[in-house]
Formats: C-alpha cells, structure tokens, sequence
C-alpha cells in the first residue's frame, strides 16, 4: 500500500492527478487537496476582474473531473513535514505519504512596498477578481454623487503579461460602465518600471501591445518605478529622477509580480520568493520522494541557465512528469528529466485583439492571436477538465 499526496489542485495539480490516476499501480492511494472544491483556470483571471466574463465560465468541480483512483479532499494546508513525511493542515487532521507532489500555487507579492498591501486590490483568484471589479462598479456609481474624477480613474500598477491582458479587458469595462451609470469618460492608466515591455515577446509584438492599448485611450507611464501606494494614488520614480509623482485614482490594482504559496517558508524548504529549486526530475536531491512543480517550484532551463518562467504551459508540462516520475518510482523504473520546449506565448488584448509569438519568427497580432488565445483556453479546459466542460464554457465562437 502506498500514499501519494498531491498538494494543490491549480493546472500542475490537476495535470499530476489525472496522469497519476491512471499510471500508478491499483494499491496505490492518491489524494488530491484542495483548500476549495472548485479549480480556476486562472490565466483568464483578468477577465473576472474586468467583469467581462463571469467567474463561471472558468471555474469547474475537482472531483468531477479526476480520475476513479484519486479521492479529493478539500482542506487548507498549514505545513509539510518532509523529515517526518506528514502534511499539517488548518482544518484536518495531520495525514503522512509516501510520495508527495506540492503544487500549492501563486500568490500576489508586493515586494514590500509602502501601501500596497493596505491600498492596492492584488488579483490572485476568482474571490479577489470579482473583489476587483465590484470596486470599481462601486467607484463609478459612487461618481454622481461625489463628482471626484478618482472614482473613475482605475490604475493598473504593472504591466507584465497580467496587468497587460487586463488593461485590454478594462477598454470594454469603462465604455460599459460609463454608458450605465452616464459618466464623463474613465481614465484607465498603467504604471510600469521598465521601459522594454513583455521581454518575452519580441520588441514588434511589445510595441504592438503598447500602442493599441494607448490607441484605446489608455494612459501608459513607462519608466515608472512604484515606491508607494497612497490610499488614493499611486506614488512614482521616473528613471532617472529623485522626484517623486503621483497618480490620483480611487481603484489601484496590483498586478506587480507574483511569487509561490507561503506554506513553502513556512514549511523550512530553501526557497527564493517561495520558490524551490528541484533537481531536472522535479524532486528534492535529498528527499526523492518529495516533487516540487508549478508555481511553488524552479527549474533550471540548461538553454539560458536560468529558472524556466511561471507559467500554466510549463505547470501542466510539470504536472505530466512528476506524475511519471512517481509511478516509476513506486513500480521501480525509470525516471524522466523535464524537458520544456515552448509552443509559444500568447497574449490577449481585450476582445478582439492579441499578440503571439511561436517562434523567433512567427509572430502574429491582431484578430489572429485573438483566435490562438481562444483554442488555447479551449484546449486547457478539455485537458484540465473534459470535452463537455469545454463545450459548456469555452470561448469559441464567442
Ligand atoms: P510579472 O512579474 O511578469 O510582471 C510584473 C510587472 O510589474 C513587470 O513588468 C515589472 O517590471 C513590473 N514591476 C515590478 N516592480 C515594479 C514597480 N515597483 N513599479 C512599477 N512596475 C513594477 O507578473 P505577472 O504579469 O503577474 O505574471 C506572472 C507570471 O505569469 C509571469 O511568469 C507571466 O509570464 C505569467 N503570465 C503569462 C501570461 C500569458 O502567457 N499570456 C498571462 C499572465 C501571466
């Protein structure tokens, strides 16, 4: 009889689960733990927060969708044991493995910058997504009686791939709001501190990305360094200058960085911002039976020996091999190395655009990266679920 816990039930989670649930010998009991009973497919988190699709369309049931071989358990982990192989929860009494694969997640990391954990709205689940749009309806509405320009100005301090996708979403979400509630014109405004936007795009694709959004009325300060967050404005650097600037608004989203679950300090593993270097096959050098992957993990690319980025493609890819890798320890074979080739990245821009790179020279904006975003989100949603949840909530033709 062997126990496998599987911690997290994100796209590395899941992924782990489903091969797992049907590779591992039939003695073999895996659980899968989740603190919710519901997954989110949170690379469409921005869509919540804009409030241009309900939570709905990307949240669907664990334990509808896993195999017959893995229980689900919703409980909160607190701590992982990895002397004593025992997991400690808040909510459920302590339970011990043989195998473990952690994939506890992201959470919003605000650096410890001043303020912006008091007054900034971080975007980290569906529960903090809705938060972010109630908000800024709230503001908005609150406009006739106030006549502050603050409530309807919505400030998205970050522009990596999130802050990005999100602004796109937010061109849509001021037309609709300032019709309903009758309004001047909202200001949506980014703030970000490097000047060379999405390094993972080619610059083209970057500037692209910029210019649209700006075509769209959205006000775009490069070159910004946050230093603080006010209860109503966003505090700034310029590159080069000691002077400080402000920008006034009543709705500041955080979409600065992320960095892995904290049950990952709090459970003593040697980390940087949560996150645990693991050796090629996923696991600990000295705890093999101890798999570290999505978010909560770093794996070094041999290519540019630096740790792969954080992202769903390569979480799912993780959750693959580690599922593998168990099954081949507890039946005694081999074990894989990760290998992770990109298929590209892909970024929306509201509902109608996107920029995409394949390749160093497949590149595609517009309508066309539009579509690629759709079949991606579709073709995660069959894996990560099945083909009827696919068809109930994709976005094709939508
Ligand atoms: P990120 O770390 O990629 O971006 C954060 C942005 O905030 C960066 O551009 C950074 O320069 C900026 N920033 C940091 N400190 C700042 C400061 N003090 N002042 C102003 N700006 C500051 O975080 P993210 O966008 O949340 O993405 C997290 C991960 O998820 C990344 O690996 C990303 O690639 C991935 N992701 C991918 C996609 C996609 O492929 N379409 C979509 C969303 C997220």
């Amino acid at each position: 009889m062997t126990d496998v816990l599987i911690l997290g039930a994100g796209y590395a989670g899941i992924r782990a689960a489903k091969v797992l649930g049907k590779m591992a010998p039939r003695d073999t009991t895996i659980t899968l733990i989740d603190k919710s009973p519901i997954h989110e497919e949170r690379t469409q988190l921005h869509e919540i927060a804009a409030g241009t699709m309900p939570a709905n369309r990307i949240t669907f049931h664990i334990a509808e969708v896993i195999p017959n071989q893995v229980h689900f358990l919703q409980a909160e982990v607190d701590k992982i044991n990895v002397e004593a192989k025992t997991v400690d929860f808040k909510d459920h009494e302590t339970l011990s493995y043989d195998y473990i694969i952690v994939a506890l997640g992201f959470q919003s990391e605000d650096f410890g910058l001043e303020g912006a954990k008091e007054n900034a709205l971080p975007l980290e689940d569906v529960t903090t997504a809705e938060y972010i749009y109630q908000t800024l309806e709230r503001n908005v509405a609150n406009y006739a009686a106030s006549q502050d320009h603050k409530d309807l100005t919505v400030i998205v301090a970050g522009a990596g791939f999130t802050g990005i996708e999100l602004l796109g979403e937010l061109v849509h979400t001021a037309a609709e709001l300032q019709t309903k509630y009758r309004t001047p014109k909202l200001n949506i405004v980014s703030v970000e501190r490097s000047t060379r936007l999405l390094p993972m795009l080619d610059e083209s694709l970057a500037d692209y990305s910029v210019n649209f959004l700006k075509s769209k009325g959205v006000e775009m300060h490069t070159g910004a360094a946050i230093t603080k967050i006010e209860p109503d404005a966003v505090v700034y650097k310029l590159e080069g200058s000691d002077t400080e600037e402000r920008i006034y608004g009543h709705t500041i989203i955080w979409t600065v960085g992320v960095s892995g679950s904290d049950v990952i300090t709090k459970s003593g593993f040697e980390q940087r911002r949560n996150r645990v270097m693991v050796s090629n096959q996923l696991n600990l050098k000295d705890h093999p039976e101890v798999f570290i992957i999505g978010d909560v993990s770093a794996v070094m690319d041999p290519g540019t020996e630096r740790p792969y980025p954080t992202t769903a493609q390569i979480s799912t890819r993780e959750g693959n091999v580690a599922a593998k890798n168990v099954a081949a320890l507890i039946s005694g074979g081999e074990l894989e190395d990760f290998t992770y080739k990109s298929m590209g990245t892909v970024a929306s821009l509201g509902k109608g655009d996107g920029v995409a790179q394949l390749s160093p020279t497949k590149k595609y904006s517009g309508f066309r990266a539009k579509v690629l975003k759709r079949v991606i989100t579709d073709k995660s949603l069959f894996e990560d679920a099945n083909f009827g949840t696919m068809m109930k909530k994709g976005r094709w033709p939508l």
